[in-house]
């Protein structure tokens, strides 16, 4: 039996190679399409690659009719944050007209199960905790908004049957593969675990702690960090839930349990046995104390519950940054 292709758009970045890695362990064939504007050309390593952009729709028609996937994972689009302040018309024109010409492409050929890489970020500041599915979405950045009007969309495509379609709203993805083969590569980075590490390392002089007084345990942020193996597998079962005739639905995936800025020092500490050199800071606007997933609706529509921690995210992300020179 020849094995089914899935397209995974922007499956040369971070989670969309981890995805890849977790797909071709369950027998389906990952086919890369991406500009490799952010992502990495050695991180294709379990199918072949197309390059070619999500705005263009001829080379996405050309890609789809050569290839015939039979569902679409999107993981392609600018990611942070404080660029979208800088730059919301870039953040429009990728995130949500790219989305859009992918969409109407995948549907012109047919294909009709989307998986999409949405963010907490579309829930805007957090009305109360843990953050479910069921909290309003009110996204106070550029990035958030972008995110929102492409969830939106897939509502009206389901509505009249067009598509239908995952929207998995990510916390904090960390961590890397345990075999060390890919990992976290973002430029810039701004992620916090990668961040600290490469302090850890020695690449960066010191990490900021953005304010010590929030009404947390000890004083600092908590975030939900999720291994991005437990997302790659969240992912093979979306795809597995739409194939087998699953509805559109949105869906958390994290820990449900935070770890603080302080925690996560340590944690790095412990692991690579070396201080952190620490700058203490005022709290940046706009930061909320605390986000944590309501994570109950993945286990209950996809069977999914996290298997890792925050120390075998560290651990892996420790592995991989120290071997790579990038
Ligand atoms: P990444 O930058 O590592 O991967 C994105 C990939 O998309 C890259 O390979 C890049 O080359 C490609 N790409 C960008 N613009 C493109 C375009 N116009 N045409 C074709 N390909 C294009 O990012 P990531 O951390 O793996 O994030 C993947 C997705 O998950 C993003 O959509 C992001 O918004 C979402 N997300 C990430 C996090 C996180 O913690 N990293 C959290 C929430 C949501």
């Amino acid at each position: 039996m020849t094995e089914k292709t899935i397209l995974v758009v922007g499956g040369a970045g971070y989670i969309g190679s981890h995805t890849c890695l977790a797909l071709a362990n369950k027998g389906y064939l990952p086919l890369v399409y991406d500009n490799f504007s952010g992502g990495h050309e050695e991180f294709v390593k379990w199918g072949p690659a197309e390059q070619g952009d999500i705005r263009d729709r001829v080379r996405l028609r050309e890609v789809l009719a050569k290839h015939k996937p039979v569902a679409a994972l999107h993981f392609a689009g600018l990611i942070e944050v404080g660029q979208s302040f800088q730059e919301p018309e870039a953040f429009y024109d990728v995130n949500v007209v790219g989305s859009l010409t992918l969409l109407q492409a995948l549907m012109e050929a047919d294909i009709r199960s989307f998986v999409f890489s949405s963010t907490c970020a579309t829930y805007g500041r957090p009305e109360r905790l843990p953050l479910d599915e069921t909290h309003p979405q009110n996204p106070i950045n550029p990035y958030g908004r972008t995110k929102h009007i492409v969830e939106q969309a897939l509502r009206d495509f389901d509505l009249c049957n067009r598509m239908r379609s995952v929207m998995l709203r990510y916390f904090n993805a960390a961590g890397a593969d345990f075999e060390g083969r890919i990992g976290e590569w973002h430029t810039p980075e701004t992620h916090a675990i990668p961040l600290a590490i490469e302090v850890a390392l020695g690449r960066r002089p010191h990490f900021s702690i953005f304010g010590e007084d929030y009404d947390t345990r000890d004083g600092s942020c908590i975030r939900d960090y999720i291994h991005v193996n437990d997302l790659a597998d969240a992912h093979v079962r979306a795809v597995e839930y739409l194939l087998n005739g699953g509805e559109t639905v949105d869906i958390n995936l994290g820990t449900g349990t935070g770890t603080t800025v302080k925690e996560l020092i340590s944690a790095i500490e412990t692991v690579s046995g070396r201080p952190m050199p620490v700058v203490k800071t005022e709290r940046r606007a706009g930061d909320p104390p605390t986000l944590v997933a309501g994570n109950g609706k993945a286990e209950n529509v996809l069977g999914w519950k996290p298997k890792h921690d925050i120390n075998d995210i560290i651990r892996s992300a420790w592995n991989w940054h120290s071997r790579f020179n990038g």
